[in-house]
């Protein structure tokens, strides 16, 4: 069992930037993939960004994001 305060603020609005992205993303197919991780400025991988079309977070952010996602934004209920 999680509790909601084991969501910071932080993590939340990397989540929330997520969703708003994957809204943008499906009406802007050719999304341009960012070669540093939007969030903590990491190296994104290029098999990722060659995988992930309009990729802006490296592999643990967007790890982390998708899980508090599904918190915030359960899916399948709509
Ligand atoms: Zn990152």
């Amino acid at each position: 069992m999680v509790d909601e305060a084991d969501i910071s603020s932080e993590v939340e609005e990397i989540a929330r930037r997520l969703s708003l992205e994957a809204a943008l993303k499906r009406q802007n197919t050719g999304a341009e993939s960012l070669t540093e991780c939007e969030q903590c400025g990491e190296i994104i991988p290029e098999r990722r960004r060659l995988a992930v079309a309009g990729c802006r977070l490296c592999i643990d952010c967007a790890r982390k994001a998708e899980k508090v996602t599904e918190r915030l934004y359960p899916q399948g209920q709509g």
